[in-house]
């Protein structure tokens, strides 16, 4: 039941690839095989899955991947100066530093030295800055993501009531500047709300389209949806479960209270999380064309 509700991510990333699989077949009639670098600092596991799917999915693809893994004691210097190594290596065209970081370093310092022309994440203010422009470097990865589900599912923003929960760098700050980009794609008019916002269902019950981003299992509520809205869980939280691994996944939102009143939501897992790699490799391939000086014919 409600299966007609569910937008799942899988055949969104599918389509993805297949404009990733062109686009490299350009780059290498060019001779050029890009080659993202994934640095991982310590021995958190989520971190590790979330790498190890990144090189995974890289070489399935038939791009060139790395990870090097540091170990958590590594100094804030020391990662820099591998930075700098990677900035240098014109073999290397993206870069990725798996966040969080461990405490002893500055997640700012870190983001500043990799080459904008290199980062795949968006998280280097040249690219923050061109892409609140309105003239995006490479997009934001997760908020990307969420941009093709919407179009893959032929659900239109334009002039709709668009609520953000969450103001990260990553996903909540990002994502309100896409929604509010002015394009046929976008043209949303965007709430933000947080953890300081007042009365926040009244907030998020007017939204036609809702976006939860907050790291809390289950925190939305039916009461907090508007009857018909479209719903996009981003909320990846582990929790306690009866199973070999003792733990299970789910959203932001409490998926099973919400799903009969809106129109369509997207599932934990299975929903925005294939997005997010999928969008990288697509930026990977922007990158490395890029810097060669390759045009793709595919856009996002
Ligand atoms: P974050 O912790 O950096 O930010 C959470 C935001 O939610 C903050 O801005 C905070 O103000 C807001 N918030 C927290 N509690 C709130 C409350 N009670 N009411 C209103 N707002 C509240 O997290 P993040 O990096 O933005 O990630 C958010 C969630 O998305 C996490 O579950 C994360 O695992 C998940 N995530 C998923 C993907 C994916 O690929 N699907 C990618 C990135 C993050």
């Amino acid at each position: 039941m409600f299966e007609e509700k569910l937008l799942k991510g899988k055949p969104v990333a599918e389509h993805v690839y297949q404009k990733v699989a062109s686009g490299l077949e350009k780059l290498k009639s060019h001779h050029v095989l890009p080659k993202l670098s994934v640095i991982l600092v310590g021995n958190d596991p989520a971190s590790k899955v979330y790498v190890g799917r990144k090189e995974k999915t890289s070489k399935k693809l038939g791009m060139d991947s790395e990870t090097v893994y540091l170990p958590q004691e590594t100094s804030e210097k020391e990662l820099l100066r591998m930075i700098d190594k990677l900035n240098a290596d014109p073999a290397v065209h993206g870069i990725l530093v798996q966040l969080p970081l461990p405490e002893h370093i500055n997640e700012h310092n870190v983001i500043m030295r990799i080459n904008p022309d290199k980062d795949v994440d968006c998280f280097h203010p040249r690219n923050v800055g061109l892409l609140v422009s309105g003239k995006p470097y490479v997009l934001p990865c997760t908020p990307a993501g969420i941009m093709e589900i919407l179009k893959y599912y032929d659900i239109s923003l334009s002039g709709k009531h668009a609520v953000v929960i969450g103001r990260s760098n990553i996903v909540g700050k990002p994502m309100a500047n896409l929604l509010l980009q002015k394009n046929e794609r976008a043209n949303a008019t965007v709430t933000v709300v947080h953890s300081r916002t007042e009365n926040l269902a009244e907030h998020t019950r007017r939204a036609d389209v809702l976006i939860a981003a907050m790291g809390k299992p289950a925190f939305v509520s039916a009461e907090m949806v508007k009857q018909g809205a479209v719903v996009i869980d981003v909320g990846i939280n582990r929790v306690e479960a009866d199973n070999d691994k003792g733990y299970r996944l789910v959203g932001d939102v409490d998926f099973d209270s919400v799903l009969p009143n809106v129109r369509a939501i997207t599932p934990v897992p299975g929903g925005v999380g294939p997005m997010t790699i999928a969008m990288l490799m697509f930026n990977t391939l922007t990158v490395a064309a890029n810097q060669n000086g390759i045009k793709l014919n595919s856009s996002h």
